[in-house]
């Protein structure tokens, strides 16, 4: 498999896996003429993509799914939960490829299997999503306020994970932001914190987990990519555990193209 961050942080979202038989797209949180951008950057032909796979109605994963539905027509999946939170942003798309699916359940697509795992989000129905493929695993767990046991087995089972890393507890505390929000961020239906997943790499390595880490969805108020990274290394370094391949994703810009 070859992964690739595409985009990733609470302004807008968007992943590709390959396998040998497709192309899919984790959300499409930016404009799609902007998406078509960031691929093409990496020599990805928009045109190639076979599905593209939603994990929640907000707006930083949904912006262009519903262009992208109607100029490429290829099929997206989303709970039903998702479908009906994004139905007004997305406008009219075409039926036949709107595809529902239960999160909780895994899919199989010709060389691939994918699994979408239920998040703790304050949004319908949320999912994140594992794929394997070739005796490969990759997981993209972001948009939840707490890992389960199920997200927490997925993270440490698999090569390669972007894992949420969006705020740094003092910087959202001390922030502008209105108290009910900063509550609703630091709830267990918001956004794990910098803290949060440096404690879930470092139990994923104690459990024998090798895999390469990615650190998505940064705030843009709340965080830096210097402090997101230092803080998660100390946490994994203090524990004894490894911190190579810890990567972070970027904003509006791809990352390297992962061979896993
Ligand atoms: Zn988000
Ligand atoms: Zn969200």
């Amino acid at each position: 498999m070859r992964f690739c961050s595409i985009t990733s942080g609470s302004s807008g979202n968007c992943h590709l896996i390959e396998t040998g038989q497709h192309r899919l797209l984790i959300d499409i949180g930016l404009s799609a003429k902007q998406i078509e951008k960031l691929l093409n950057d990496r020599e990805i032909d928009p045109a190639s993509i076979t599905a593209v796979f939603v994990t929640h109605e907000h707006t930083d994963h949904t912006k262009g799914v519903g262009v992208w539905m109607r100029r490429y027509r290829v099929p997206v999946m989303a709970t039903a939960g998702t479908w009906k939170g994004m139905e007004r942003t997305i406008g009219q798309v075409p039926g036949e490829l709107r595809v529902e699916i239960r999160a909780g359940k895994g899919y199989r697509m010709s060389d691939l299997r994918i699994e979408a795992v239920p998040t703790c989000h304050d949004a319908n129905d949320p999912c994140g999503y594992v794929v394997e493929s070739g005796g490969s695993k990759v997981a993209v767990i972001t948009d939840t306020g707490m890992l389960t046991p199920l997200m927490q087995r997925h993270l440490c089972e698999s090569d390669l994970a972007v894992l949420e890393c969006n705020h740094d507890i003092d910087m959202l505390m001390q922030g502008p932001y209105p108290m009910a929000l900063k509550k609703r961020i630091r709830s267990n239906m918001g956004h794990l914190s910098n803290e949060d997943c440096g404690y879930s790499i470092t139990e994923a390595r104690q459990r024998g987990s090798k895999g390469i880490f990615l650190l998505g969805h940064l705030s843009q108020e709340n965080n830096t990519p210097q402090l997101a990274m230092d803080t998660v290394k100390q946490i994994v370094d203090g524990s004894g555990q490894s911190i190579a391949s810890i990567h972070l994703t970027k904003r509006e810009q791809a990352t390297e193209m992962f061979t896993i």
